[in-house]
């Protein structure tokens, strides 16, 4: 199977957290590198108008906004503030063009210990605000995460308990689900659950697994420097239909955030043309 070929890549613009929301685009597009998923901190920094110019100038195509509230924490106070957020970035991505909202459930509140009830919250925080997503013409596309930040980040580890949740929300049309192998790459049931969640598979967030990892989120490697088999994850989703992009996600606070920009992105096409 060969590598990635560039116009099928799309790297997050977290991945270039040392640059401006501007920066960062320009410095994609400087390299060929046609699309990426907007990161919420950077969006607010500037501004809608000022993404869209630069979005406009750039030609580089979003694919997606990162992220949603996280609609399962707190008490009912924090979570209509999340479900508030949440539908403020849905207008972002109405407004920007952008097809998905990538969604987090969040974990356990503070003091909190009841997993069950928290997945509870996120469903009704979902159910609230699909019509508004379906109105937008917006998905809310559920990405589970390593089982390592359940506690704080998602209450949701695997693809199956994502296909779970979509189940029982029963809104299609307006929802789907990212698979991220640093999320997943562990799962010996990965492939009998890609091929379960392929009609729902919108996203494939890419990056690797450092064997010393010294942090659970900003630690991240790039692909070939870990222990996941990307290529092969690949060919899982291929062969159960996914057409989309290959987007390199790499969150990674001592290492690839501190580097030249440039250097990073000539980086990550040669390691997506290699390792994925
Ligand atoms: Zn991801």
């Amino acid at each position: 199977m060969a590598g990635v070929p560039l116009e099928r890549l799309c790297i997050h613009q977290v991945t270039l957290m040392q640059c401006g929301f501007a920066e960062s685009l320009e410095c994609l597009a400087r390299h060929g590198v046609p699309m990426t998923a907007i990161w919420h901190e950077k969006l607010d920094e500037v501004g809608v108008a000022a993404a869209r110019r630069v979005l406009t100038d750039t030609q580089v195509e979003p694919v997606a906004l990162c992220v949603g509230g996280t609609m399962a924490i707190g008490d009912a106070a924090e979570r209509a503030s999340q479900i508030e957020l949440t539908r403020r970035r849905i207008e972002f991505c109405a407004d920007l063009g952008i097809e998905s909202l990538l969604m987090l459930t969040g974990g356990l509140g503070s003091g909190e210990t009841d997993l069950l009830a928290a997945r509870l919250n996120a469903l009704e925080g979902f159910d609230s605000v699909v019509p508004e997503a379906r109105a937008a013409g917006v998905r809310l596309v559920l990405e589970p995460l390593h089982p390592m930040v359940c506690g704080f980040r998602s209450v949701i580890s695997t693809l199956s308990a994502a296909c779970d949740f979509l189940d029982e929300l029963d809104a299609d049309d307006a929802t789907g689900v990212a698979l991220d192998t640093y999320a997943l790459w562990w799962d010996l049931n990965l492939p009998r659950d890609i091929r379960r969640a392929a009609p729902r598979l919108r996203h494939f967030h890419v990056s690797d697994w450092l064997a010393e990892t010294t942090d659970l989120r900003l630690d991240r490697g790039m692909p070939g420097d870990g222990l996941i088999n990307n290529r092969a994850i690949r060919r899982s989703v291929e062969d159960a239909g996914f057409r989309g992009p290959v987007e390199i996600e790499i969150f990674s606070k001592r290492h690839w955030w501190r580097e030249s920009p440039d250097e990073v992105v000539s980086e990550i096409v040669q390691r997506t043309s290699d390792f994925v």
